[in-house]
């Protein structure tokens, strides 16, 4: 067995799904036991520097050997699983030489062409597959083993030249709280790539602009028996400000760049009722748009009722983090003729979410990310394809050309 695949299923036998009911950093506790191995094998491969946070963060740092300047490059994945699904007794098994048929995990369940039409791309391939009773945690283990992959390559061949290079893997990133914990004196690059799920071909650097509202309707209780002309209920008033709001701009009815207005609670009595949505759209004039119908709802109400049923609150989450590379675009050119150069034409696929790197990018790291080999992800049909993150240690090798060479 190669070293990548080796190094893939020492990861995945070891549980960290993450969870979103634990404040601490990190949630669970399973995730220092693979953060304690990552430095071990980070120390055995030479990176003496390696070591483990409090808060589980691992850092290591691969000493510039050019006597100039150069850039400061980061790599990061997560070691957290989603908790979409059991990562407990994770059981990978290999098909080698893939048949291009249906892949029987157990006596009960099938990955299917027909539900996985994209299977059919993989024939010939080697796959790492579940017993069908956890997910595989390809997410984002298929990452570190990437990067570690290319830390052992980079140790191992002193002739190549590079700047400082910096590794990080990080906890939580699945409940969306990790990075809000990195230390970024441990951590100090001009750019990073995170190297997380889907196919090679795919680079993201795009995402969301994100907002919340937080909308408060107060109404006017009243025995019902003497409500007349007197009562407004207050929940009626979340539905009819809901009502209001464009109807077709929701997640069922949007895909690709077409963002959304989400209700993801509501919550009332005839008094008081409390509705929250999340506004998202990759156009930062359209979700100012889209931020107008909320506060024209909310005037719509008030005057309606000839009083101040309704009082809404937007504040802006997060930002596409394409901004973040205005007069920095070689940082995604870099790695979109890393992938050409390895035969892989690039998809770029905007992101419907946040993920780390656009938090990154926020904090000054501007951060894209690089796809892994990992597909149909937090799920027991989850699958990572071995020679695609083969592929992707040599793109990062080209990578590291591109940028020193
Ligand atoms: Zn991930």
């Amino acid at each position: 067995m190669d070293r990548i695949t080796e190094r893939f299923l020492r990861y995945v036998r070891i549980e960290t799904t993450s969870s979103e009911d634990m404040d601490s950093c990190p949630s669970t506790p399973g995730q220092f036991d693979l953060a304690r191995l990552l430095v071990s094998e980070l120390r055995e491969l030479g990176i003496e520097n390696a070591f483990m946070a409090d808060n589980c963060f691992v850092y290591g740092h691969i000493v510039s050997n050019l006597d100039n300047e150069a850039a400061k490059v980061g790599f990061l994945a997560h070691m957290d699983t989603s908790n979409a699904a059991s990562g407990k007794n994770v059981s990978p098994r290999i098909i080698e030489n893939y048949d291009g048929k249906d892949i029987v995990l157990n006596d009960t369940l099938t990955t299917s062409l027909k539900e996985f039409p994209q299977l059919k791309d993989y024939r010939g391939k080697s796959l790492i597959v579940t017993d069908g009773n956890t997910l595989l945690g390809g997410d984002d283990k298929a990452g570190i083993a990437i990067i570690m992959e290319y830390a052992a390559w980079l140790l191992s061949h002193p002739e190549v030249r590079h700047g400082d290079i910096y590794i990080c893997f990080t906890p939580d990133e699945e409940i969306g709280a990790g990075i809000d914990h990195i230390d970024l004196k441990h951590f100090p690059v001009d750019y990073a790539y995170t190297m997380d799920g889907g196919s090679p071909r795919e680079m993201t650097y795009e995402c969301f602009n994100a907002a919340t509202a937080v909308c408060q309707f107060t109404g006017v209780s009243i025995h019902p028996g003497s409500a007349k002309n007197r009562m407004i209920n207050a929940c009626e008033l979340a539905m009819e400000f809901h009502a209001l709001l464009p109807v077709n701009e929701k997640p069922q009815f949007t895909e690709g760049r077409e963002g959304f207005n989400h209700l993801e609670y509501v919550e009332g009595t005839c008094a008081a009722a409390q509705s929250v949505y999340i506004i998202r759209n990759h156009d930062s004039d359209i979700l100012e748009r889209q931020k107008g119908d909320f506060r024209r709802a909310e005037k719509f109400l008030n005057e309606k009722y000839g009083r101040k049923v309704a009082e809404v609150d937007i504040s802006d989450t997060y930002r596409n983090m394409r901004e973040g590379f205005t007069g920095r675009e070689y940082i995604i050119n870099n790695a979109l003729n890393a992938l050409r150069k390895n035969g892989l034409e690039p998809t770029i696929t905007p992101m419907r979410g946040g993920t780390d790197g656009a938090k990154l990018t926020v904090m000054g790291v501007p951060t894209p990310n690089l796809g892994t080999g990992d597909m149909f992800c937090h799920g027991n049909h989850e699958i990572v394809c071995i020679d695609e993150m083969k592929m992707m240690v040599e793109v990062l090798k080209t990578l590291t050309d591109i940028i020193y060479g």
